[in-house]
């Protein structure tokens, strides 16, 4: 008779492929399983930590056979966090995976023509580790002291960082300084048990380019106990924050920002520098998270779009404007849309901080503002698409096909969306080649650039 298997059933298993989370994947029994830390031609002793219906979860427990490829992780705490699940893998295989993953989401969808993409090479980093300008941690009270740091996976079980493999150091140790001085304060911190406390959330990004640094203090109520101390401290110790914000988001909720934003002290926006442009950022307001592969991205794309001068373009999911500003120069129009309120009025400043005076930025969603501009009459020449990873909508595709501008590309942070969205967008658009760029060394995450030619 079949052994039954359980959370905490060990056998070993021979890894087929990684799936797109870079997990690896094995059969025990003809049955799919997913184990984490596992590589590709390995022999490894898996440890089940979840049994579904079709399919188990498992973890690494020990590694019979090496993958050739298989490193031993730099983040101390590899196996305790989340966010650095290919720290066991040598960079260059974590290329290859990336490149790999574009090819199973286009296996699974099957875009017209998918078989024949020319997917390049995955662009490494010169630095895969220490690169994110955002830390954004929970803050709970540990043994009596205030810890910033990372949920160990599938639990609310906080570990407690003040290093960590791929934060920019400067990251690290204002998060960690801010720590002390709520400790000494006491400034009550959140308790999720409690539904108690004030202090959720640090948030703390740091521009590459200026040393400048933004911190939001994410709340539980609009108060914020013993604030003009907090501050004082933070201006004698903390030099570069020059931008001090409350986002206030009462409540047990699964977002991590609130609806209302107030500054505290100091300016509103840090400055970062991008291909030779200077760009002002909100705390609210997205930026790329990577400062260095973020210009190889750019630069990816430009080279992708190959705008026309006095073309016409549109930068749809605009951020804080800094692809379309970077290519205003030789554009006649340039027009974005976004929908957060606080990153189209940096995007609006940002063009004018610049010098550019063809480029405007309307708050609302792509998919209800392009057909509107086209319906007033607009005809866009190019048109470069940025979204989140939830994809292009449907209306926004359609009208894109209805418009059909000569000139198009899509920068996407998600292969399975994107793979989706080439099913209707190569009606009208053929895929010349498809670009990856490793925004996020030592995570499964992957970005890509695909130049369209219009058939
Ligand atoms: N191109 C920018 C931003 C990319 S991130 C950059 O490189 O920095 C995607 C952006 O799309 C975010 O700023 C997000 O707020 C915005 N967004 C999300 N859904 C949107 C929608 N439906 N319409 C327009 N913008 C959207």
């Amino acid at each position: 008779m079949e052994n039954t298997v359980q959370v905490g059933t060990r056998f070993p298993l021979t890894i087929k492929r990684l799936d797109i989370n870079g997990r690896g994947i094995g059969y025990y029994k003809c049955k799919i399983t997913f184990v984490e830390g596992a590589l590709p031609g390995e022999v490894v002793v898996a440890q089940v930590s979840a049994v579904h219906d079709r399919y188990l979860e498992a973890v690494t427990h020990r590694v019979k056979k090496a993958s050739p490829d298989r490193v031993k992780p730099e983040e101390p705490l590899y196996g305790q966090i989340g966010g650095i699940e290919l720290n066991h893998l040598a960079y260059p295989a974590q290329l290859q995976f990336k490149r790999d993953v574009v090819a199973q989401s286009l296996a699974k969808f099957k875009p017209a023509g998918w078989q024949h993409y020319d997917l390049r090479p995955t662009i490494g980093a010169a630095n895969p580790t220490h690169y994110r300008n955002k830390a954004q941690f929970p803050v709970r009270v540990i043994d009596g002291h205030v810890r910033a740091g990372l949920y160990a996976p599938h639990s609310h079980h906080l570990v407690p960082l003040t290093t960590f493999l791929t934060q920019r150091p400067k990251t690290m140790q204002v998060v960690t300084a801010l720590c002390q001085l709520l400790e000494d304060l006491a400034v009550p911190i959140y308790d999720e048990q409690k539904r108690a406390g004030i202090i959720k959330t640090l948030v703390v990004r740091e521009s590459a380019a200026t040393g400048e640094v933004q911190v939001t203090f994410v709340t539980n109520s609009p108060k914020l106990p013993h604030k003009a101390q907090l501050l004082a401290d933070i201006s004698a110790q903390l030099p570069d924050v020059v931008s001090v914000s409350q986002n206030i988001n009462p409540g047990e909720t699964s977002l991590i920002w609130g609806p209302e934003t107030q500054l505290l002290a100091g300016q509103p926006y840090i400055t970062e520098q991008l291909l030779g442009h200077n760009f002002e950022v909100s705390p609210q307001a997205f930026l790329q998270l990577n400062p260095a592969q973020t210009e190889v991205l750019y630069t990816e794309a430009l080279k992708a779009l190959d705008l026309r001068p006095g073309a016409n373009l549109v930068d749809a999911y605009a951020g804080i404007g800094t692809i379309g500003i970077s290519l205003a120069h030789a554009a006649g129009e340039v027009r974005g849309m976004e929908i957060i309120p606080a990153a189209v009025d940096d995007a609006n400043r940002n063009a004018k901080l610049n010098g550019v005076t063809n480029a405007h930025y309307e708050l609302g969603t792509a998919e209800d503002l392009f057909p509107q501009w086209l319906a007033q009459g607009f005809k866009p020449d190019a048109v470069i698409v940025d979204p989140p990873r939830s994809g292009l909508e449907r209306p926004f595709i359609d009208a894109l096909l209805q418009a059909r501008p000569q000139q198009f590309v899509y920068i996407s942070c998600n292969p399975s969306t994107l793979a989706r969205d080439l099913v209707p967008l190569t009606r009208a658009y053929q895929v010349d080649y498809i670009q990856s760029v490793d925004m996020f060394p030592q995570t499964a995450r992957c970005e890509a650039v695909v130049k369209f030619t219009r058939k």
